[in-house]
C-alpha cells in the first residue's frame, strides 16, 4: 500500500478550489457535436474525483468527489482502457501485438492518415483504429465482449453500469469516419471479424454511461499493480498494469499526449463525453469531467482541473 502523506493533502476543500476555477473555461471549447446525443449535454458541468487506493478512513466510500461527481456522462474513448484490459485479461496480447502498435499517433483520434501507408496497422490501441481493432479481438476470442465489458466495470465501479443505447445509435448512425477506419483494416486483412458487428461492439462500448465518482474506483486498478483496491482481486498482472499506464501517457489523449505529459506529468486517458481518467501510480486515481472539448478533443475544463490537481498535490510521476 502506497505512502499516504500526499493523498491526505487532497481534501474536499482542495477539489472544490479546483473546480471553482475552472468555472469560466466551460465557456470556452467546444461540446462535442458529430455524436448528436452528446450535444445534448449541457456545457457548464464541472467534477472532479479522486479515489486513493487505500479509500477513506473516516468514510464507507473510498472516493472524494465534488461538483457534478455523481452525474453520469458518456464515457466514449475511456472504455478503450476497459477493453485492452479485457483483451488482456484473455491472454491475447501477443496476437494483438501483432495488429496494433505501441508508438503514438501524433494525429488526432479518428485520423485515417496513417493507416494506409502502414498497412492497416493502428498506431497504438488508443486512436479509433486500434480501439476497433481490439474490438476485433474480443469479437474473435468467442465470448460476448460488450457483456463482459460491463461486468467488469460494474465490478470495478462498485456499481451497476450499462450502454446507454440511445448514445449507441446515434453514434451508429453517423459513424461514417469510424466504418472508413474499420473497412480500411477489413481490406488490409487485420480486421477479421464482420465489420459491422466489430463496430457494434466499439459503438457500445464507447455509450457507456458513469459518473466521475465511479470512474476514478473503477480504474484504480491501474495505479495499484492491477489489483481492485475494493476486493483484492488480480484484474490484470502488474505488468499489464504498468504497460497500460505507458501507452496512456504516449496515446492516452492522442495528437495532445505530448502537451499532457509536459503540462501534467500523468498517465491519462479522455473521452469525447468530456472525461479524463489520470492514474497516479500507487497513489490514487482521478477522474475530471468537463463536456466542452478543445481542439485536440481532450475537455478543456477538465484538462485544467487535472493540471491544477496535481501542481498543487505534488502528483506528477516526473
Ligand atoms: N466514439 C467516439 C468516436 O469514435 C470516441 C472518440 C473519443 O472519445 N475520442 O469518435
Amino acid at each position: 500500500m502506497p505512502s499516504n502523506e500526499t493523498t491526505e493533502r487532497i481534501d474536499r476543500q482542495l477539489l472544490q478550489e479546483v473546480v471553482e476555477r475552472a468555472g469560466p473555461l466551460t465557456a470556452d471549447g467546444e461540446v462535442a457535436d458529430y455524436i448528436p446525443a452528446l450535444a445534448e449535454v449541457a456545457r457548464d458541468r464541472l467534477a472532479l474525483a479522486v479515489a486513493p487506493l487505500a479509500g477513506r478512513p473516516e468514510s464507507a466510500d473510498p472516493v472524494l468527489a465534488v461538483g457534478a461527481g455523481d452525474e453520469a456522462f458518456s464515457i466514449q474513448s475511456i472504455s478503450k482502457i476497459f477493453t485492452l484490459t479485457l483483451a488482456m485479461q484473455r491472454n491475447v496480447g501477443a496476437r494483438l501485438w501483432d495488429r496494433v502498435g505501441r508508438e503514438p499517433s501524433g494525429d488526432p483520434f479518428n485520423s485515417i492518415v496513417l493507416l494506409e501507408r502502414e498497412e492497416g496497422v493502428p498506431r497504438n490501441p488508443f486512436i479509433n483504429a486500434g480501439a476497433i481493432l481490439v474490438a476485433d479481438v474480443l469479437a474473435g476470442a468467442g465470448d460476448d465482449p460488450i457483456g463482459a465489458l460491463v461486468s467488469l466495470v460494474s465490478e470495478l465501479a462498485g456499481a451497476d453500469i450499462a450502454v446507454d443505447e440511445r448514445v449507441a445509435a446515434s453514434e451508429a448512425a453517423t459513424g461514417y469516419r469510424n466504418r472508413s477506419l474499420a473497412y480500411l483494416m477489413r481490406s488490409f486483412g487485420n480486421l477479421v471479424g464482420e465489420v459491422e458487428h466489430v463496430l457494434d461492439i466499439y459503438f457500445q462500448q464507447c455509450s457507456l454511461s458513469m459518473t466521475a465518482r465511479q470512474l476514478a474506483r473503477a480504474t484504480r486498478y491501474l495505479a495499484n499493480d492491477g489489483i481492485d483496491p475494493s476486493t483484492g482481486r488480480a484484474v490484470l498482472d502488474p505488468l499489464d498494469a504498468r504497460r497500460i499506464n505507458a501507452l496512456m501517457l504516449m496515446a492516452g489523449t492522442y495528437d495532445a499526449a505530448g502537451a499532457f505529459a509536459y503540462e501534467i506529468g500523468i498517465p491519462c486517458k479522455s473521452g469525447v463525453g468530456g472525461g479524463i481518467v489520470g492514474i497516479v501510480p500507487d497513489q490514487v486515481s482521478i477522474c475530471a469531467w468537463s463536456p466542452a472539448l478543445d481542439q485536440t478533443g481532450n475537455s478543456l475544463a477538465g484538462r485544467a482541473m487535472l493540471a491544477s490537481l496535481v501542481s498543487r498535490s505534488g502528483l506528477s510521476v516526473f
